[in-house]
């Protein structure tokens, strides 16, 4: 659909890349060109993802990074940008979540998605400010969030806290940092039928065909459609768009506030 270089020459680093919509982000940016970062906690899984892509032509590498550690993301980028030249584009993917109701979750489970989600993303966009401003093409920062982050999660208060607070910490730092031609936008999916998380939570418990019908299209989304969204607003394409929440949910949260 892209053409074979509209990432080409760009680099980018993405979060949890090892797994589900980080890796098809990666993939995808790589097959467009884009030398790709794959960052997770899982050293094994991310060198192997990283393996799949230079195997089929990419040009990727992996490190191991927790992204609660300011230290370790900071480490990440420095390498990034040593071993590519320049740092581009940063997706803010990786996330962690359990559905807990608030009146029983700890406060150290509450700690642990906030520190992964929100305080991730901060230490992401935060460690790689220098180098977005210097790329010769615009930084680009693209968060995966969700609209359940907007409308409220019940059973993932944590979660929804993280999401929301991303989404400001967004817009914020569009208006801080777009003087340094660096653009700044997030991604809202809706359920993603090819990832492990619906397929485990829905389609395996018997509620996939319900959750489907919960979004106007009547079906689930894929992870290409993700990476469809996140190649549009790192590449030129996307080149006015600043502050914005694409949603790419097939209508679930429209269906949500109308019915
Ligand atoms: P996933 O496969 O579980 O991906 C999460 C990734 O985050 C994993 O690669 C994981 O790798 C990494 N990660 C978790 N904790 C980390 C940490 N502390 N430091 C570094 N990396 C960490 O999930 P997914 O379904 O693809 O979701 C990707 C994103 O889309 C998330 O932000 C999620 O909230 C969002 N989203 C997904 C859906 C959906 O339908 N799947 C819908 C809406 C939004 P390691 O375990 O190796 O660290």
């Amino acid at each position: 659909m892209y053409s074979n270089d509209t990432l080409k020459g760009r680099t980018a680093l993405i979060t949890g890349g090892g797994t589900g919509i980080g890796l098809e982000i990666a993939t995808t940016y790589a097959r467009l060109g884009a030398n790709v970062m794959l960052v997770g906690r899982n050293q094994e899984r991310v060198e192997a993802a990283a393996k799949a892509i230079v195997d089929e032509g990419g040009k990727a590498a992996a490190f191991k990074v927790d992204v609660r550690s300011y230290e370790e993301v900071k480490a990440a980028v420095e390498t990034t940008v040593e071993r590519f030249g320049t740092l581009d584009i940063l997706v803010n993917n990786a996330a962690g979540n359990f559905v807990c109701p608030t009146a029983e979750l700890s406060p150290n489970g509450w700690r642990t998605v906030i520190d992964i989600d929100l305080n991730g993303t901060f230490h992401g966009c935060h460690a790689a400010y220098a180098y977005l401003k210097a790329s010769p093409h615009g930084g680009s920062i693209i968060s995966i969030i969700t609209m359940l982050g907007v409308t409220g999660w019940p059973g993932s208060a944590h979660a929804s806290a993280a999401k929301g607070g991303i989404l400001s910490l967004s817009r914020t730092l569009a208006v801080e940092w777009g003087g340094d031609n660096i653009r700044v936008n997030t991604i809202s999916p809706g359920p993603i039928g090819d990832t492990e998380g619906v397929q485990r939570m829905y389609i395996d418990a018997g509620n996939g065909d319900l959750e489907a019908r919960k979004t106007a299209l009547g079906r689930f989304g894929r992870k290409q459609d993700i990476a469809n969204a996140a190649v549009f607003l790192a590449s030129d394409l996307g080149g006015y768009v600043t502050g914005e929440n694409l949603i790419v949910d097939g209508g679930r949260w429209l269906k949500y506030v109308a019915a």
